[in-house]
């Protein structure tokens, strides 16, 4: 009886000390980006609006009237670009349904983007939102990811 309830016990503990390595793999893991956007979204303006309205440098590979695209500054893949409207719009789940078209453009903006990139064999678009989007800059932004194998599920 006394050798079950011991070995009961170290059961337990190695399952409490299981789930704490979990965590604290799980922590480990949480990348710079994930944390950032668990601290992101109290700005009114952004590094990206300051970008589409040219008030710091960027060298853009696509512009018009409604969007501007460039690359990412800490790219995920070998083709990493953002394609932002000029208008400030937070996040997606913001968006007005009036924004329907520039939407629509955004998309194929995109498209045309990863084709001038050489995209030809596949891409990923990619569109966070909110904290648990993991979104850190809370200026409307499609990420093109392209260049390697994308894998599935994504993190
Ligand atoms: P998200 O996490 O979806 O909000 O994505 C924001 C993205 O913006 C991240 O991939 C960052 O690497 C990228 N980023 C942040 N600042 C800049 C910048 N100044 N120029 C280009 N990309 C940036």
């Amino acid at each position: 009886m006394r050798l079950l309830i011991s070995r009961l016990i170290t059961g337990a503990r190695a399952s409490t000390n299981l789930q704490r390595t979990i965590t604290l793999r799980y922590k480990n893991t949480m990348g710079d980006e994930v944390q950032k956007a668990q601290q992101a979204g109290g700005e009114e303006d952004t590094i990206f609006g300051k970008i589409a309205r040219k008030e710091i440098p960027c060298e853009f590979l696509f512009e018009d009237d409604k969007c501007v695209a460039f690359n990412d500054i800490s790219p995920q893949a070998p083709k990493h670009i953002l394609v932002i409207p000029r208008k400030p719009i937070r996040q997606l789940s913001l968006a007005d349904d009036s924004d329907e078209q520039l939407l629509g453009h955004l998309l194929l903006v995109a498209r045309r983007v990863a084709k001038e990139q050489g995209l030809g064999s596949g891409f990923r678009l990619v569109i966070n939102d909110g904290k648990d989007g993991a979104q850190s800059v809370y200026h409307l932004h499609i990420h093109i990811l392209g260049g390697r194998q994308m894998q599935w599920p994504p993190g």
